[in-house]
């Protein structure tokens, strides 16, 4: 069997993928493991290192075959988070062990398999078209997803700008389904704002709350202000913006004593209605009904973001639906991925393996799973480039 042809098979690749310990921001030679296939395939592979912005170098790749367009590019990432507790694993996270059909190891399910499932899905398209398919396909591989992203998808998102280089769709890999393959696709995400107030007072003599200023009362009400209505009622995609109030915070060990500080923490989960901007000047409207002194710290957690349902959407529920006999919900739920970036270039979906166990203890995937999402990557390529 060539090279090329035994990566019709995603397993073999996945197992070598998952046998380098990429924990972010190393490679462990994960991305030359990935080249030597694309390459073995025909595609061309631009290696992009990035270490500006104070911030870990990062290895990243860009692979395209193809000159013309549409370019379909296809975005994922070869890091994974850290093992954690290696006694919580009933094998070693980076044996890629397959037992009773399962395969197990750190990057299983995010996001390694999924990689090895579209390249399996590229060798089979490829062997089927040869090279003039009518476009190009291309690959954007980051080695930090799992980390502050400073120097990944980003950068290379830069560099695909600065030299011309136009993506049409992008398909990321991420692994979007919560239960079952064929369950999710993912269109957008919620953005996440973290608040921290802080109200001050004066302190004093419980019996004489006249000569005091308790900044409990104050904190009460500012919460009681942003959690009292919805912040609105969803949108035609998205689930309507919450409000949490994680922690209230005074310490006091005294009942006699009014503190001279209370504070709080609050999470808003909002959708495409809202900003961090448009949030913090909601919050400090309401703040400042209120009154008194008090300070309000944000942190940024990420935008909101749509990649409104189109072409390529339709494909890969067409695909998943055919090989899972599932049509797979459009949904903006759960954690943030690199579609975060890449929307703002071009048409994004999200479709992998499923999420189940990512990031935990005995990570997984069956393998039979694996060759389905190949089958499915394989299904939207047909789709994509029609004959004609
Ligand atoms: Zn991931």
């Amino acid at each position: 069997m060539t090279a090329a042809a035994a990566l019709a098979h995603p397993l073999d690749l996945a197992r070598a993928l998952i046998r380098c310990p990429s924990v972010t921001p190393a490679d462990a030679g994960a991305l030359d493991v990935l080249q030597e296939a694309l390459e073995s395939l025909g595609f061309r592979c631009t290696r992009l290192p990035f270490e500006e912005d104070g911030a870990a170098r990062v290895d990243n790749l860009y692979a395209r075959i193809g000159a013309a367009e549409p370019n379909l590019c296809y975005a994922g990432h070869t890091d994974v988070v850290p093992v954690g507790d290696p006694a919580g694993w009933t094998v070693d996270p980076f044996a890629a062990e397959v037992v009773d059909g399962v395969l197990y190891g750190r990057g299983a399910s995010d996001m390694k398999a999924g990689i090895a499932a579209f390249v399996a899905a590229c060798a089979r398209f490829l062997a089927e078209r040869g090279p003039d398919f009518g476009g190009s396909l291309s690959l954007l591989i980051t080695g930090d997803e799992e980390g502050v992203g400073v120097n990944g998808t980003r950068k290379v998102l830069g560099w695909l700008e600065e030299r011309g280089e136009r993506l049409t769709d992008c398909l990321v890999g991420e692994p979007t389904n919560p239960t079952r393959l064929g369950d999710m696709i993912k269109i957008g995400r919620r953005g996440s704002l973290v608040g921290y107030l802080t109200v001050r007072g004066t302190q004093g003599h419980t019996a004489y709350p006249q000569l005091a200023d308790n900044p409990i009362d104050r904190l009460l009400a500012m919460l009681g202000a942003i959690t009292a209505a919805p912040l609105d009622q969803g949108t035609g995609h998205f689930q309507p913006s919450s409000v949490v109030v994680s922690t209230i915070d005074v310490g006091n060990p005294a009942t006699n004593v009014i503190p001279a500080t209370a504070r709080a923490a609050f999470n808003i989960r909002f959708n495409d209605l809202h900003t961090q901007a448009s949030l913090g000047k909601w919050l400090r409207e309401r703040f400042d009904a209120v009154g008194g002194d008090y300070e309000l710290r944000t942190q940024d957690n990420g935008e909101a973001f749509l990649c409104p349902p189109g072409r390529l959407a339709a494909i890969v529920a067409d695909a998943a639906e055919r090989v899972t006999g599932r049509r797979p919900e459009m949904s903006t739920s759960g954690g943030t991925s690199d579609a975060r970036y890449i929307h703002r270039a071009c048409a994004c979906a999200e479709f992998g393996l499923v999420g189940a166990t990512m990031h935990k203890a005995d990570e997984r995937q069956s393998v039979a799973d694996i060759e389905a999402l190949a089958e499915i990557y394989k299904g939207v390529l047909d789709a994509y480039f029609p004959k004609d």
